[in-house]
Protein backbone atom coordinates (compact mmCIF):
# COMPACT_ATOMS: atom_id res chain seq x y z
CA UNK A 1 0.00 0.00 0.00
CA UNK A 2 2.28 1.98 0.15
CA UNK A 3 4.06 5.05 -1.54
CA UNK A 4 7.40 5.83 -0.79
CA UNK A 5 7.15 9.43 -2.26
CA UNK A 6 4.93 10.71 0.52
CA UNK A 7 7.46 11.98 3.71
CA UNK A 8 6.58 10.99 7.19
CA UNK A 9 5.94 14.58 7.82
CA UNK A 10 3.27 14.29 5.76
CA UNK A 11 1.08 12.70 8.53
CA UNK A 12 0.67 16.03 9.98
CA UNK A 13 0.14 17.91 6.57
CA UNK A 14 -3.22 19.55 6.94
CA UNK A 15 -4.78 21.51 3.99
CA UNK A 16 -6.95 24.15 3.41
CA UNK A 17 -8.80 22.55 0.26
CA UNK A 18 -12.00 20.97 1.44
CA UNK A 19 -12.65 17.56 -0.17
CA UNK A 20 -16.03 18.74 -1.68
CA UNK A 21 -13.89 21.24 -3.48
CA UNK A 22 -11.60 18.57 -5.12
CA UNK A 23 -10.83 17.91 -8.53
CA UNK A 24 -11.51 14.03 -8.63
CA UNK A 25 -13.17 11.20 -7.35
CA UNK A 26 -11.72 9.00 -4.52
CA UNK A 27 -11.85 5.29 -5.13
CA UNK A 28 -11.48 3.03 -1.83
CA UNK A 29 -10.46 -0.35 -2.00
CA UNK A 30 -11.83 -2.42 1.01
CA UNK A 31 -12.39 -6.16 1.90
CA UNK A 32 -11.54 -8.79 4.54
CA UNK A 33 -8.64 -9.23 6.23
CA UNK A 34 -6.54 -12.06 3.76
CA UNK A 35 -8.81 -11.28 0.34
CA UNK A 36 -5.63 -9.97 -1.42
CA UNK A 37 -5.93 -6.26 -1.43
CA UNK A 38 -2.03 -5.48 -0.25
CA UNK A 39 -1.29 -7.56 -3.17
CA UNK A 40 -3.70 -5.98 -5.41
CA UNK A 41 -2.23 -2.62 -4.41
CA UNK A 42 1.31 -3.35 -4.40
CA UNK A 43 0.72 -4.67 -8.33
CA UNK A 44 -1.26 -1.87 -9.12
CA UNK A 45 1.59 0.43 -7.37
CA UNK A 46 3.86 -1.13 -9.78
CA UNK A 47 2.51 -1.72 -13.06
CA UNK A 48 0.67 1.91 -12.86
CA UNK A 49 2.90 4.31 -10.38
CA UNK A 50 0.64 7.25 -12.05
CA UNK A 51 -1.68 6.18 -9.15
CA UNK A 52 -1.36 7.76 -6.00
CA UNK A 53 -2.09 4.96 -2.99
CA UNK A 54 -2.60 6.96 0.36
CA UNK A 55 -0.08 5.22 3.41
CA UNK A 56 -2.31 5.12 6.47
CA UNK A 57 -0.86 5.57 10.26
CA UNK A 58 -1.61 2.83 12.04
CA UNK A 59 -1.14 1.49 15.72
CA UNK A 60 -0.01 -2.17 15.09
CA UNK A 61 3.64 -3.11 14.75
CA UNK A 62 5.28 -3.68 11.15
CA UNK A 63 5.99 -6.82 10.02
CA UNK A 64 8.50 -8.20 8.70
CA UNK A 65 9.60 -6.47 5.83
CA UNK A 66 7.12 -3.80 6.50
CA UNK A 67 8.76 0.38 6.55
CA UNK A 68 7.82 3.36 7.84
CA UNK A 69 6.07 5.67 4.87
CA UNK A 70 6.17 2.84 2.59
CA UNK A 71 3.11 0.64 3.94
CA UNK A 72 1.93 2.53 6.65
CA UNK A 73 3.14 5.31 9.12
CA UNK A 74 3.81 3.43 12.48
CA UNK A 75 2.94 5.40 15.43
CA UNK A 76 1.98 4.94 19.32
CA UNK A 77 -1.07 5.41 20.57
CA UNK A 78 -0.34 8.98 21.82
CA UNK A 79 1.16 10.14 18.18
CA UNK A 80 -2.66 8.49 17.07
CA UNK A 81 -4.80 10.19 19.97
CA UNK A 82 -3.08 13.44 18.71
CA UNK A 83 -3.56 13.17 14.86
CA UNK A 84 -7.47 12.42 15.96
CA UNK A 85 -7.79 15.35 18.10
CA UNK A 86 -6.20 17.65 15.61
CA UNK A 87 -8.48 16.66 12.56
CA UNK A 88 -5.51 15.40 10.96
CA UNK A 89 -7.45 11.93 10.02
CA UNK A 90 -9.98 12.06 6.73
CA UNK A 91 -11.34 8.44 8.68
CA UNK A 92 -10.01 6.30 11.09
CA UNK A 93 -11.24 2.98 12.96
CA UNK A 94 -10.58 0.50 14.78
CA UNK A 95 -9.97 -2.95 13.55
CA UNK A 96 -8.75 -6.53 15.60
CA UNK A 97 -7.28 -4.52 18.40
CA UNK A 98 -5.53 -1.92 16.48
CA UNK A 99 -6.09 1.50 15.24
CA UNK A 100 -5.52 2.75 11.19
CA UNK A 101 -6.30 5.68 9.81
CA UNK A 102 -5.78 8.09 6.73
CA UNK A 103 -4.04 11.46 6.90
CA UNK A 104 -6.37 13.76 5.55
CA UNK A 105 -4.05 16.38 3.97
CA UNK A 106 -1.97 14.54 1.31
CA UNK A 107 -5.56 12.45 0.01
CA UNK A 108 -6.94 16.24 -0.48
CA UNK A 109 -3.75 17.58 -1.72
CA UNK A 110 -3.85 14.70 -4.33
CA UNK A 111 -7.59 15.51 -5.36
CA UNK A 112 -7.28 19.13 -5.88
CA UNK A 113 -4.19 18.10 -8.44
CA UNK A 114 -6.74 15.50 -10.35
CA UNK A 115 -4.04 12.77 -9.57
CA UNK A 116 -5.82 9.51 -9.41
CA UNK A 117 -5.67 8.45 -5.77
CA UNK A 118 -6.78 4.96 -3.61
CA UNK A 119 -7.57 4.05 -0.53
CA UNK A 120 -7.21 0.78 1.54
CA UNK A 121 -9.12 0.87 4.59
CA UNK A 122 -11.36 -1.11 6.33
CA UNK A 123 -15.56 -1.10 6.22
CA UNK A 124 -16.02 1.05 8.93
CA UNK A 125 -13.43 3.91 7.28
CA UNK A 126 -15.22 2.82 3.84
CA UNK A 127 -18.56 4.26 5.64
CA UNK A 128 -17.24 7.40 7.00
CA UNK A 129 -15.78 8.39 3.71
CA UNK A 130 -18.62 7.57 1.99
CA UNK A 131 -20.41 10.32 4.56
CA UNK A 132 -18.04 13.06 4.21
CA UNK A 133 -17.20 12.18 0.75
CA UNK A 134 -20.17 11.10 -0.99
CA UNK A 135 -19.09 11.19 -4.60
CA UNK A 136 -16.23 8.66 -3.82
CA UNK A 137 -16.47 5.12 -5.28
CA UNK A 138 -16.17 2.33 -3.07
CA UNK A 139 -15.23 -0.86 -4.74
CA UNK A 140 -15.38 -4.32 -2.56
CA UNK A 141 -12.67 -6.57 -3.07
CA UNK A 142 -14.25 -10.42 -2.13
CA UNK A 143 -12.83 -13.75 -1.96
CA UNK A 144 -14.02 -16.57 -4.44
CA UNK A 145 -15.13 -18.50 -1.40
CA UNK A 146 -15.06 -18.25 2.55
CA UNK A 147 -12.58 -20.84 2.57
CA UNK A 148 -10.31 -19.50 -0.10
CA UNK A 149 -10.18 -16.05 2.26
CA UNK A 150 -9.10 -18.56 5.43
CA UNK A 151 -6.69 -20.16 3.65
CA UNK A 152 -5.28 -16.89 2.32
CA UNK A 153 -5.08 -15.30 5.87
CA UNK A 154 -3.61 -18.47 7.21
CA UNK A 155 -0.92 -19.06 4.47
CA UNK A 156 0.31 -15.29 4.77
CA UNK A 157 1.64 -16.54 7.77
CA UNK A 158 1.85 -13.09 9.52
CA UNK A 159 -0.57 -13.46 12.42
CA UNK A 160 -1.20 -16.11 15.32
CA UNK A 161 -4.06 -17.97 15.91
CA UNK A 162 -5.91 -15.78 18.23
CA UNK A 163 -5.19 -12.91 15.77
CA UNK A 164 -6.34 -14.84 12.40
CA UNK A 165 -9.47 -15.35 14.50
CA UNK A 166 -10.43 -12.31 15.48
CA UNK A 167 -9.39 -11.58 11.54
CA UNK A 168 -12.09 -14.19 10.08
CA UNK A 169 -14.31 -12.41 12.58
CA UNK A 170 -14.61 -9.26 11.16
CA UNK A 171 -14.31 -10.74 7.92
CA UNK A 172 -17.83 -12.03 8.65
CA UNK A 173 -19.35 -8.64 9.23
CA UNK A 174 -17.47 -7.16 6.13
CA UNK A 175 -18.54 -9.89 4.01
CA UNK A 176 -22.75 -9.24 5.25
CA UNK A 177 -21.60 -5.32 4.19
CA UNK A 178 -20.60 -5.78 0.72
CA UNK A 179 -24.11 -4.35 -0.73
CA UNK A 180 -23.23 -1.32 0.81
CA UNK A 181 -20.39 -0.52 -1.95
CA UNK A 182 -20.76 0.25 -5.38
CA UNK A 183 -18.92 -2.90 -6.84
CA UNK A 184 -17.66 -5.67 -6.02
CA UNK A 185 -14.79 -7.38 -7.65
CA UNK A 186 -13.91 -11.11 -7.15
CA UNK A 187 -9.93 -11.44 -6.35
CA UNK A 188 -9.15 -14.57 -8.10
CA UNK A 189 -6.86 -13.34 -10.63
CA UNK A 190 -4.47 -10.13 -9.15
CA UNK A 191 -3.78 -9.13 -12.85
CA UNK A 192 -7.55 -9.12 -13.90
CA UNK A 193 -8.68 -6.94 -10.55
CA UNK A 194 -5.78 -4.43 -11.25
CA UNK A 195 -7.05 -4.21 -15.41
CA UNK A 196 -10.64 -3.59 -13.47
CA UNK A 197 -9.46 -1.08 -10.73
CA UNK A 198 -6.85 0.84 -13.36
CA UNK A 199 -10.05 1.90 -15.48
CA UNK A 200 -12.47 2.86 -12.90
CA UNK A 201 -9.75 4.87 -11.53
CA UNK A 202 -8.98 6.44 -15.17
CA UNK A 203 -12.13 7.02 -15.92
P1 LIG B 1 -5.06 -8.31 2.61
O1 LIG B 1 -4.18 -7.14 2.32
O2 LIG B 1 -6.42 -8.17 1.99
O3 LIG B 1 -5.14 -8.64 4.07
P2 LIG B 1 -2.93 -9.85 1.30
O4 LIG B 1 -2.68 -9.01 0.10
O5 LIG B 1 -1.94 -9.80 2.41
O6 LIG B 1 -4.41 -9.59 1.89
O7 LIG B 1 -3.09 -11.36 0.76
C1 LIG B 1 -3.27 -12.45 1.66
C2 LIG B 1 -2.57 -13.67 1.07
O8 LIG B 1 -3.27 -14.09 -0.12
C3 LIG B 1 -1.13 -13.39 0.66
O9 LIG B 1 -0.34 -14.50 1.02
C4 LIG B 1 -1.22 -13.24 -0.88
O10 LIG B 1 -0.03 -13.64 -1.50
C5 LIG B 1 -2.38 -14.16 -1.24
N1 LIG B 1 -3.14 -13.72 -2.44
C6 LIG B 1 -3.55 -12.48 -2.75
N2 LIG B 1 -4.25 -12.47 -3.91
C7 LIG B 1 -4.31 -13.77 -4.33
C8 LIG B 1 -4.90 -14.42 -5.47
N3 LIG B 1 -5.58 -13.77 -6.41
N4 LIG B 1 -4.76 -15.76 -5.58
C9 LIG B 1 -4.07 -16.46 -4.63
N5 LIG B 1 -3.50 -15.91 -3.53
C10 LIG B 1 -3.61 -14.57 -3.38
P1 LIG C 1 -3.43 -4.93 8.09
O1 LIG C 1 -3.12 -4.94 9.56
O2 LIG C 1 -3.72 -6.33 7.56
O3 LIG C 1 -2.40 -4.19 7.28
O4 LIG C 1 -4.80 -4.12 7.90
C1 LIG C 1 -5.94 -4.48 8.65
C2 LIG C 1 -7.15 -3.75 8.10
O5 LIG C 1 -7.00 -2.34 8.31
C3 LIG C 1 -7.39 -3.94 6.61
O6 LIG C 1 -8.77 -4.18 6.40
C4 LIG C 1 -7.01 -2.61 6.01
O7 LIG C 1 -7.73 -2.31 4.84
C5 LIG C 1 -7.42 -1.69 7.13
N1 LIG C 1 -6.79 -0.37 7.04
C6 LIG C 1 -5.54 -0.06 6.63
N2 LIG C 1 -5.35 1.27 6.68
C7 LIG C 1 -6.51 1.80 7.10
C8 LIG C 1 -6.95 3.15 7.34
O8 LIG C 1 -6.25 4.13 7.16
N3 LIG C 1 -8.22 3.31 7.79
C9 LIG C 1 -9.06 2.26 8.02
N4 LIG C 1 -10.30 2.53 8.42
N5 LIG C 1 -8.68 0.99 7.79
C10 LIG C 1 -7.42 0.77 7.35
Amino acid sequence: MPSSETPSADISAGSDIPPERSGRRLTVLSGPSGVGKSTVVAELRRAHPQVWLSVSVTTRRPRPGETHGVEYFFADDAEFDRLIAAGELLEWAEFAGNRYGTPRGPVVERLAAGVPTLLEIDLQGARQVRETMPDALLVFLAPPTWEELESRLRGRGTEPEDVIARRLEAGLVEMAAEKEFDLTLVNTSVQEVCRRLIALLSA
